[in-house]
């Protein structure tokens, strides 16, 4: 996996002061998106674990809220499968900070990803360590710039662990 870009302060792509990580590689190539340069699973460098020290001492200071993934996306199979060892160790180092997620894929009720080429083992073990999962792809003649973390209204900002305890899609915000 490559990595397009990492934001250490961010104030836009989930609550608080986020660390973001904006993994290379998107399939689905929405128009109007936001990152295009992250189609290409090739762009920006590697992602090694001097990479993954970086992210972790990014995600240390007390302001910091957590992790945010995004990109590119990052449920494109072989991105979750890169993903998944760093959010486990994410998790055990920084239990107190939240890890929300962008993807153009969409998530069921049942607690998968429904496209059946992205629902792979990796992507149903790093769903569960989620909080938010901001879900769909952007589409354009849906976009409403009032929308809080999402472009367009079909998006939904999901409760992952609440979604996934009530088996059903609960939502974060409205
Ligand atoms: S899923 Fe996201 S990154 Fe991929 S093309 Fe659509 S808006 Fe861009």
């Amino acid at each position: 996996m490559n990595v397009a870009e990492i934001k250490k302060t961010d104030i836009a792509n989930g609550e608080g002061v986020r660390v973001s990580l904006f993994v290379s590689g998107c399939r689905r190539h929405c128009k109007g998106c936001f990152n295009e340069i992250a189609w290409d699973f090739s762009y920006g460098k590697p992602f090694t674990p001097e990479v993954e020290e970086e992210l972790f001492a990014a995600l240390a200071p007390g302001f910091i809220s957590g992790l945010t993934l995004l990109g590119g996306d990052p449920f494109e199979p072989e991105n979750a499968e890169a993903l998944l060892p760093f959010v486990k160790k994410v998790r055990s180092r920084f239990p107190e900070k939240t890890v929300w997620c962008f993807t153009g894929y969409t998530f069921s009720a049942e607690g998968h990803l429904v496209e059946a080429h992205a629902d792979t083992s990796a992507a149903r073990e790093l769903l569960p360590l989620l909080d938010v999962l901001i879900d769909g792809r952007f589409e354009e003649e849906k976009k409403d710039i009032r929308l809080v973390f999402r472009g367009s209204s079909n998006q939904r900002v999901i409760d992952v662990k609440k979604s996934l305890a009530e088996g059903k899609v609960v939502l974060y915000l409205e």
